[in-house]
């Protein structure tokens, strides 16, 4: 979003913002550093982002949605943590490699300079060689094209993991100056029922850890579900060490994570951030952020999606799935109700039992054979039913499956990641991936380009026929199978530009069902929604407008 704040006078050093957490995991470290990050954008500031993660996997692709969430994809191709899509989601900064980074890569790094002889036999140790390491990662973003430079490091201080990332962040300031850097560190100040008050102890205690590391913070965000009151704000102060109007509440959001932005900005952080910078800005234009929250809670419609995945009780596993569906929600004044359902169940149980009833299908990407057979079901319960169907990745992979069982005829079709001697592999190993044996970093990764079909869904949805969209996969629709299933229904809506990838497929007699080999979640934001899933949500909205009816009647 960006901001009509406007910089006064140009400045050269990139200013540096920290982000610790304390006391607990998961209080929204990546949420809170993507709303500065918005904040200080609609400011008029140029803000780039970075997380660190102290975990030893050189990135979080080969890490199981249970372990890790969601992996998220950025143009480049790589594999991050997913507090990168909420920086995408918040901001306009741009994400590459230099913007996710963990204990692995960083010793990765340090043990491959020491095999090429580049420390001349010096002994190589966690101090300096991997804090170097360390501050290198962080002196990448300050390069003349960025105002602020914010870095979130992963984990919660006194993780014995997360020791030499703190170091290294204490050491920056002697080399850039002091005072042009700021540490925010997010903590929780906890209510105890039985007590019936807030505490503030764990605050101090978390403090107390990195002022004992030798940082002091400059601002505390505090997460609570009770509003604290201004004798605790100034307890929390004084043992902190921490000016009172830099003890920010950051009260729990029931209603929306697009609310977490506007009240920071009503405790006024984004101006304690610039004037301990010493940096004159304009007022932060937040107009289309307020009429987000307004949609959000001024719906005209109201539709009910089911998301048939293997991990559906983990929320973070389908995380930028669930916030393109409210943004698709957002586009199309509509409240999207999502309800995740397990494709093991729908084997179980049917898929009419348990999909009749919502307006719309997704079914998002996925790895391994487990639920396979559910995910097919519901696709065909969709195709069958009309209900507005989104399938991605996987989610393509097994409509395509369906169609070619189901349609044209080829029993028992499949994909060969699932059956290596199905006599109908309409899916397969894509050519480049034969000769791979190492799992990490080695799919079909990040932005590829695409054309679309002229006068299908997806041409009359994206408003053009060129688009790129990230990929991340090993499979791909086998080519040879492509007039069979055309002649079955299968509309081929967009491919490669050389035209041998299938990257869409739909179906033409059914009001919305769009398969794509691609992410779309990956690039929608609250204030531009991905055209697919504002699609699905559209359709979503007609078929339950036609349903009311038929009910009426
Ligand atoms: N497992 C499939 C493949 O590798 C789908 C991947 C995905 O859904 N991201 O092609």
């Amino acid at each position: 979003m960006a901001g009509t704040g406007g910089r006064e006078g140009a400045r050269s050093v990139t200013k540096h913002v920290f982000v610790t957490g304390g006391v607990v995991s998961s209080l929204g470290k990546g949420l809170t550093s993507a709303s500065v990050g918005m904040l200080l954008e609609a400011r008029g500031l140029r803000v780039r982002m970075q997380k660190l993660d102290p975990y030893i996997n050189v990135d979080p692709g080969t890490m199981s949605p249970y372990q890790h969430g969601e992996v998220y994809v950025l143009d480049d191709g790589s594999e991050t943590d997913l507090d990168l899509g909420h920086y995408e989601r918040f901001t306009s900064t741009k994400l590459t490699r230099e913007s996710n980074y963990t204990t692995g890569q960083i010793y990765l790094s340090v043990i491959n300079k020491e095999r090429r002889g580049e420390f001349l036999g010096k002994t190589v140790q966690v101090i300096p060689h991997i804090t170097n390491e360390i501050k290198e990662m962080v002196r990448n973003l300050a390069d003349g094209e960025t105002d602020i430079a914010i870095t979130e490091i992963g984990g919660t201080v006194g993780d014995i993991e997360s020791l030499p990332f703190l170091e290294a962040i204490r050491q920056i300031p002697l080399e850039v100056g002091r005072e042009n850097c700021i540490f925010i560190h997010l903590t929780l100040v906890p209510y105890l029922k039985a007590a019936g008050e807030l505490k503030t102890k764990p605050t101090q205690h978390s403090v107390g850890i990195l002022r004992q590391i030798g940082i002091q913070p400059d601002i505390l965000v505090c997460r609570t579900e009770r509003a604290i009151d201004v004798s605790d704000r100034e307890k929390i102060a004084l043992f902190c060490n921490v000016p009172l109007d830099s003890v920010i509440e950051e009260r729990d959001k029931d209603f929306s994570i697009y609310e977490v932005p506007l009240s920071l900005q009503s405790n006024r952080i984004d101006d304690i951030i610039l004037r301990r910078f010493g940096i004159q800005a304009g007022p932060a234009d937040l107009e289309e952020w307020h009429e987000i929250l307004h949609r959000l809670r001024n719906p005209e419609h109201e539709v009910s999606i089911a998301l048939v995945g293997k991990y559906a009780e983990h929320r973070d596993a389908y995380k930028s799935i669930y916030e393109s569906l409210d943004h698709g929600g957002i586009a199309q004044k509509t409240q999207v109700r999502v309800q995740a359902i397990k494709s093991e169940d729908i084997e179980r149980e049917g898929a009419e039992r348990l999909l009749a009833g919502f307006d719309g299908l997704i079914v998002p990407g996925g790895f391994g054979e487990r639920g396979i057979e559910g995910k097919v079901e519901a696709i065909r319960f969709a195709r069958e039913r009309k209900l507005p169907f989104l399938g991605i990745c996987l989610g393509m992979q097994c409509a395509v499956i369906d169609v070619a069982r189901h349609c044209a005829g080829l029993e028992g079709a499949h994909s060969t990641e699932f059956n290596r001697n199905t006599l109908h592999p309409v899916i397969c190993l894509m050519d480049e991936q034969h000769k791979v044996v190492d799992k990490g970093g080695t799919m079909r990764l990040g932005a590829q380009p695409a054309v679309l079909v002229e006068g299908t869904k997806a041409a009359a949805a994206y408003g053009t026929t060129r688009i790129t969209e990230r990929h991340r996969h090993r499979y791909e629709f086998n080519g040879r199978y492509r007039e069979q299933l055309e002649r079955a229904g299968l509309v081929i809506a967009g491919t490669s530009p050389d035209g041998s990838l299938v990257e869409i497929v739909e179906l033409a007699d059914h009001p919305w069902f769009v398969a794509v080999q691609f992410h779309p979640e990956f690039k929608s934001k609250p204030t531009a929604a991905h055209p697919l899933f504002s699609g699905l949500v559209a359709a979503a909205v007609e078929r339950h407008a036609g349903s009311a009816w038929v009910a009426e009647v």
